[in-house]
């Protein structure tokens, strides 16, 4: 997986807080003052000024469905339907299986996993090769064929989102509850917009570090690690 940043607005520390100044805040506060009050209290919609786009690469069609669910961000991926995929790159789901999962389980999965991939684009030819005996165009032949594409297989997209979306990316998809290839995405858009946005992302977490309480409740895995530290928002009511 590769996450390389294409584009951001430029100088988005002054935008928002000039941005944030014509609604009316104290007097006296700097830009960074001004955008971290805003990001820390919540008074988000002056981040939409600030604009990413980033390019992502060697994600699974899994996981890209589950970006698209982002709907406040433009998307737009790779086409299996105008791309032939022959020899299609897919994500090894084995480096996320749980560290608990024995050596021997682990191997037969991977094993199991290579050869269904083996399968499929085995198939994707065959499928490919039998429309165009027809005489059909390739384009009919793409369009059929990717039927039988996996969920592993990688796609290419460029994300175009705003800073407050992003947030709100952030705070889901970095829970210990978000996919762990998800999760992998998040952290590494998350070492991105730090290092640019640092007055923005640097106290970004998932919901529970963000919001200093966890809307997980019940659902709160047990693996989280500020279990104990951050209480769930029904344990605040009910106290
Ligand atoms: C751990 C985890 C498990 C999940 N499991 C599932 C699942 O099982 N099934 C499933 O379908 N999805 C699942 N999702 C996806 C989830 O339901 C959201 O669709 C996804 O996280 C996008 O979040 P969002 O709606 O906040 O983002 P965006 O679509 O970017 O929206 C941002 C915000 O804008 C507002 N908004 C956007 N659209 C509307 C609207 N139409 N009406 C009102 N307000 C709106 C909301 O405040 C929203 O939070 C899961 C997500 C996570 C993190």
């Amino acid at each position: 997986m590769e996450v390389k940043l294409l584009r951001v607005t430029e100088n988005g520390v002054e935008l928002v807080a000039n941005s944030a100044r014509v609604s009316g805040i104290p007097e006296g506060l700097s830009d960074e003052e001004v955008v971290r009050m805003i990001v820390e209290n919540d008074y988000s919609s002056a981040l939409e000024h600030i604009v990413f786009t980033f390019d992502i690469s060697g994600i699974s069609v899994a996981i890209s469905r589950e970006l698209l669910e982002h709907r406040i961000a433009s998307h737009t991926a790779r086409s299996t339907r105008y791309n032939r995929e022959s020899g299609f790159g897919f994500v090894n789901p084995a480096k996320y299986l749980p560290e608990n999962v024995p050596e021997r389980a682990r191997e037969e999965f991977e094993r199991e996993f290579l050869k269904a991939m083996e399968d499929a684009r085995t198939h994707y030819e065959k499928l490919y090769g039998i429309v165009k005996e027809c005489g059909l165009p390739d384009s009919v032949a793409k369009e059929v064929s990717r039927y039988v594409l996996p969920m592993a297989t990688h796609t290419h997209y460029v994300w175009t989102v705003n800073a407050r979306s992003l947030i709100n990316f952030l705070m889901l998809r970095l829970c210990v509850r978000a996919a762990p290839e998800m999760r992998e995405l998040a952290e590494k858009v998350r070492k991105i917009v730090v290092e640019v946005y640092p007055e923005i992302f640097s106290k970004i977490g998932c919901r529970g570090y963000t919001l200093g309480v966890c809307p997980e409740n019940e659902a709160r895995p047990r693996n989280c690690p500020y279990r104990g530290k951050i209480r769930t928002k029904k344990e605040v009511r009910n106290s």
